[in-house]
């Protein structure tokens, strides 16, 4: 059986004082029925992991570089991640494609480096609605998936996170069938490339505007093992609610 993850991507939100939410995750969830992360900005890692030690949430970064240190300004290594307490990191997220061009080959490498400093990748995966619209879902999703994820993961290791970038951060949401049609692909794929045993351990999240009021449905759906959450992440009360949704599905 696959253990649920709700991961919460803070993007760049977030200063000292936004550490109360996390604390009160981490209160109103002490021993919770799924795993718990939060993925704040570079800035907030450490503090956060200190804040949250020895409590059931970790904490994750949101990209490391490819390299393992130097001439990178504003460039985070996994290494520094892991040091700063960081025992995840999200890779290839859509805004990180979009805003910083990176490829499927980047990706790869960066989690190539992430799995090399222990940490586990949150590898994402999107189309976007001129590639829905187009009919192009599954082939695009194919080929992002073969493209960033390395060889030699694990259930462990590796997190996909299946987020349509038109669903992120807009309140349009696929339907369910929609959805299941993805995981249940990605699913085939995995089991397809690295055999049963990984493919079928890999948790799949489903994210883009999970929100309280629809994570009970959407967690019904096949394949979806937990949700990568923005926006709906930043205030506790609200990611508690996913939380108890995922809780009851579990
Ligand atoms: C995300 O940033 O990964 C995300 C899914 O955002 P939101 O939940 O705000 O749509």
């Amino acid at each position: 059986m696959r253990r649920k993850l709700a991961a919460g991507n803070w993007k760049m939100n977030g200063t000292g004082a936004s550490l109360a939410e996390a604390e009160a995750l981490a209160k109103a969830k002490p021993e919770p029925g799924c795993d718990l992360l939060l993925c704040p900005p570079a800035t907030l890692v450490h503090r956060m992991a200190q804040a949250l030690d020895g409590s059931a949430v970790a904490v994750g970064g949101q990209d490391c570089h490819a390299k393992a240190s130097g001439a990178h300004t504003g460039d985070t290594s996994a290494e520094m991640l892991r040091d700063a307490g960081a025992s995840h990191v999200i890779l290839g997220h859509s805004e990180r494609r979009a805003d910083h061009g990176e490829s499927d080959s980047d990706v790869r490498a960066k989690t190539e480096a992430a799995l090399s400093e222990g940490l586990i990748a949150v590898v994402c995966l999107g189309e976007t609605l001129d590639e829905r619209e187009a009919g192009k879902t599954l082939e695009v999703i194919g080929t992002q998936l073969e493209g960033s994820v390395p060889d030699g993961v694990s259930g462990a290791t590796l997190v996909i996170a299946y987020e349509p970038v038109w669903a992120i951060g807009t309140g349009k949401v696929p339907t369910l069938e929609q959805i299941g049609e993805v995981h249940d692909f990605i699913r085939a794929r995995l089991e397809a490339r690295f055999g049963a045993e990984t493919g079928s351990a890999v948790r799949i999240l489903y994210g883009g505007s999970v929100k309280p009021g629809n994570a009970a449905e959407i967690f019904g759906v096949s394949n979806v093992d937990g949700a990568l959450v923005g926006g709906a992440s930043l205030k506790a009360g609200d990611f508690i609610g996913i939380i108890d949704a995922l809780e009851a599905a579990a």
